[in-house]
């Protein structure tokens, strides 16, 4: 059913369906996670969450997704001031750095969406710092995602948790609708103010995905036209879930 301003409201069997994508999606996080490491490549990543996905009757959502070029892998690799989009390749993990992993999974037509930041071996008190509020500020969003409260609501929420610490949202990229296309209405800023935007209703399905930097909001396009990273050279993390709104609690899907 579509709704107010191109909302798309899934039926109770749709989000369930969603759900599986969701699961299956988390699996495929999940095997990258455990292999994360010094030395390791963000190709051996991207292989293995390929493999997961597929091994459940699913497809990689990102591969050949439209953009510049058509997108050339399943997972997103970001390294430390990449913010977003990182293309795996050869490159190596080290010791220290902060990687961000996104991965999409679309089942039975239905997709489910979700990132997270971890560190590589031994990172700095300042890195992990950053990597508590990230994940912090993304529950702060999901808290909000309650029938009769506002899109501006998880966004205000996102954002004055993120600017407590004196890190910042970028102003480019969001959170979104997300069911059958990766991208549908409403976007979710991760900033913007409370009681502002779309009333939320049973059926509608947000990734919730706070992307912060340590330095300014500003961000920039790497040469291969899809990695995004902080234009100050700042360290940067990114969390995000699929999460229906319900009559009761937010049911997020993209978990185990
Ligand atoms: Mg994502
Ligand atoms: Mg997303």
């Amino acid at each position: 059913m579509v709704w107010e301003r191109g909302v798309v409201i899934k039926t109770t069997e749709e989000v369930e369906i969603m759900r599986q994508a969701g699961r299956i999606n988390a699996l495929a996080l999940d095997t990258v996670r455990k292999m994360v490491r010094p030395g390791i490549t963000t190709a051996a990543l991207d292989a293995a969450a390929e493999d997961v996905i597929r091994s459940h009757q699913a497809v990689p959502t990102f591969k050949g997704y439209p953009g510049p070029y058509p997108y050339p892998a399943t997972l997103t690799v970001s390294i430390n001031d990449e913010l977003v989009h990182g293309i795996p390749g050869k490159r190596e993990l080290k010791d220290g750095d902060v990687v961000s992993v996104d991965c999409g999974t679309t089942f039975n037509g239905f997709i489910g969406d979700s990132a997270f930041s971890m560190g590589v071996g031994e990172i700095s008190p300042e890195a992990q710092k950053l990597l508590d509020v990230t994940e912090k500020s993304l529950y702060e969003g999901i808290k909000q995602m309650r029938t009769g409260k506002r899109i501006g609501d998880i966004s205000a929420a996102i954002q004055k948790h993120v600017e407590k610490y004196g890190y910042n949202v970028p102003r480019e990229y969001s959170g979104h609708g997300v069911g059958r296309q990766m991208h549908e209405a409403p976007q979710v800023p991760n900033y913007g103010r409370s009681g502002r935007g779309l009333v939320l209703q049973p059926g509608m399905t947000l990734a919730i995905e706070p992307m912060v930097l340590m330095g300014t909001y500003r961000t920039r396009v790497l040469p291969d036209q899809w990695t995004v990273i902080s234009a100050d050279g700042a360290l940067t993390a990114h969390h995000e879930h699929t999460i229906a709104v319900t009559e009761g609690d937010p049911y997020i899907l993209t978990t185990l």
